[in-house]
């Protein structure tokens, strides 16, 4: 049987490559092959280019509600077709079902918000600036923007991009993940099935020869990232020396601060299932706990609770899946010897655990990491498995100066019932996205993704308003009209009045 093959789309069309490089596509669950990812050629990504370029001049000045219903229409498809995009979303990225639908739903909402692009897009107009004069800004489109997306969330993050870019009358490349490009080719079909025409949207893959060749095309005007902060801090380095304007939301280390006044019960299962959740693959795991003063005795019930989590193939629909690959694993199960032999003690290993019916897959249970300290390497990486690292503190105010000094700033949660505690942490974290009693703070698109610090370069977020601002450019017109003082004859001081 031949291996399928995942098509660029071009121009409106599903192509295949003509290239010799493949990327092997493989379930984390079973490695088992399902398809083939093509490294895309420097001549196709330049044909995609030319055809994003080709379909912005009309593009750019289609109706906003012509742009708008595109999206209404799309929300419903997305909808309909919700547990097709979710079954293959787990066959290629190994999270459980449940987890996928929320991954494709996160996305949706974006879709939703970028259907209201009319109240979105709006400029400002002041009449009378100067006697005769009004003045007011337009929001245009850019241009080509391309956008580059990493494994872990393979619906959500693409649909945090190309929806607002193409919304705000953009023309778009997107590079999706080569580990898991499926579901989101599928997504891309359906945005076809919208109404998106032939050129507005471009699928290219590969790795880092598509996203160095996106980084330098001198008819992209803007790139969005999101992945690691080392593939992160390149792009926006290269690409802004080529004269882009670059977003790049890049790696975490979240901690969650836990004050003994913290409801218990609700406050444990919230860690749980956000340090172990995805297995850890989400750029806003709770991946540190600080146990505050008497909290320190809540130790046992962290681990108690994490024992009772159950790895399963994402099918199963259990609480965790495997990580991405072989080589995640590696790393996860590398980071987690590091701990030990610096000192940290396992409380709970998830090395070696073995699923019933799926012995290849790429498995690691809960681990909890016990004394951890800022100098050792499983804190100072971002490990991006089930690991929980736990640290003490005595003090509200140590804890913040602990989180403070991480040079991440993504994500961060407090738990306590003193509304005086949760107040000093939102004011003195700093961290770009803050939970109260709350694991996983990311923000809805009413609002925008603002993580900050050593997580994101650039200053705009890629959804919600600052994608509005990002994907455009303010032009101010100043404009006089009926004005009998022009014909007066030449003026050359400035206006006073
Ligand atoms: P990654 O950086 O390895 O890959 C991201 C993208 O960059 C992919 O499309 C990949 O093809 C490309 N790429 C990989 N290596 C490259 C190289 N050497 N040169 C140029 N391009 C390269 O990230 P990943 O492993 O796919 O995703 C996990 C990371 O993403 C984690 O660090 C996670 O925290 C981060 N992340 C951040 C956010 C956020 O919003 N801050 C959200 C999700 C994931």
């Amino acid at each position: 049987m031949t291996t399928q093959t995942v098509k660029q789309l071009i121009n409106g069309e599903f192509v295949e490559s003509t290239t010799s490089e493949w990327i092997e596509l493989t379930n984390p669950a079973t490695q088992e092959v399902i398809a083939k990812v093509p490294q895309t050629t420097s001549d196709e990504i330049n044909q995609a280019v030319a055809a994003a370029a080709e379909a912005f001049k009309t593009w750019r000045k289609t109706p906003i509600n012509t742009r708008s219903r595109i999206f209404l229409k799309y929300q419903q498809l997305i909808r309909d077709n919700m547990d097709e995009l979710a079954a293959m979303l787990t066959e290629e990225q190994g999270k459980t079902l449940a987890d996928a639908k929320g991954d494709v739903f996160r996305g949706l909402e974006v879709v939703e918000h970028a259907s209201g692009i009319g109240n979105l897009q709006q400029g400002a107009f002041i009449e009378n600036v100067a006697t005769g004069v009004d003045m007011y800004n337009i929001q245009q489109p850019l241009g080509v923007c391309a956008g580059i997306t990493p494994f872990n969330f393979p619906a959500m993050i693409p649909l945090w991009m190309f929806p607002m870019a193409i919304a705000t009358g953009n023309t778009f490349v997107l590079k999706p993940s080569e580990q898991n490009p499926m579901v989101t080719m599928r997504l891309v079909e359906l945005a076809l099935e919208a109404g998106i025409p032939k050129g507005v949207l471009n699928v290219v893959h590969g790795g880092k020869d598509t996203v160095d060749a996106i980084c330098d095309h001198p008819d992209i005007k803007a790139i969005s990232f999101v992945g690691s902060t080392a593939v992160g801090t390149h792009v926006y380095n290269r690409a802004s020396q080529a004269g882009k304007r670059v977003q790049c939301m890049m790696g975490a280390k979240n901690h969650a601060v836990i004050l003994p006044d913290a409801n218990k019960e609700q406050c444990l299962n919230q860690l749980a299932g956000a340090a172990f959740g995805a297995a850890g693959q989400r750029c806003m795991a709770l991946s540190v706990v600080i146990l505050v003063g008497e909290a320190k005795n809540w130790v046992g019930d962290i681990v108690e609770r994490a024992k009772k989590l159950v790895v399963a193939a994402g099918k199963d629909d259990k609480d965790l899946g495997p990580v991405i690959s072989k080589a995640a694993k590696a790393r996860v199960e590398r980071l987690i010897q590091a701990g030990a032999d610096e000192g940290a003690q396992v409380l709970l290993d998830g090395r070696g655990i073995k699923v019933e019916g799926f012995e290849n897959g790429n498995f690691v249970g809960p681990t909890i990491l016990d004394n951890v300290t800022t100098d050792m390497t499983c804190y100072k990486e971002e490990i991006f498995g089930p690991v929980l690292d736990i640290m003490y503190a005595d003090s509200l105010d140590e804890a913040i100066a602990i989180i403070n000094a991480n040079p991440n700033g993504n994500g961060t949660a407090i738990f306590t019932q003193s509304g005086a505690a949760a107040h000093k942490f939102q004011q003195d974290i700093d961290v770009g996205q803050v939970g109260i009693n709350l694991p996983i703070p990311v923000p809805l698109p009413m609002f925008s993704f603002t993580g900050s610090r050593a997580s994101k370069l650039g200053d705009l977020g890629p959804y919600g308003k600052q994608a509005v601002q990002f994907y455009t450019q303010t032009k101010t017109v100043t404009a006089r009209w009926f004005d009998d003082e022009a014909s007066k004859g030449v003026n050359t001081t400035i206006s006073l009045k």
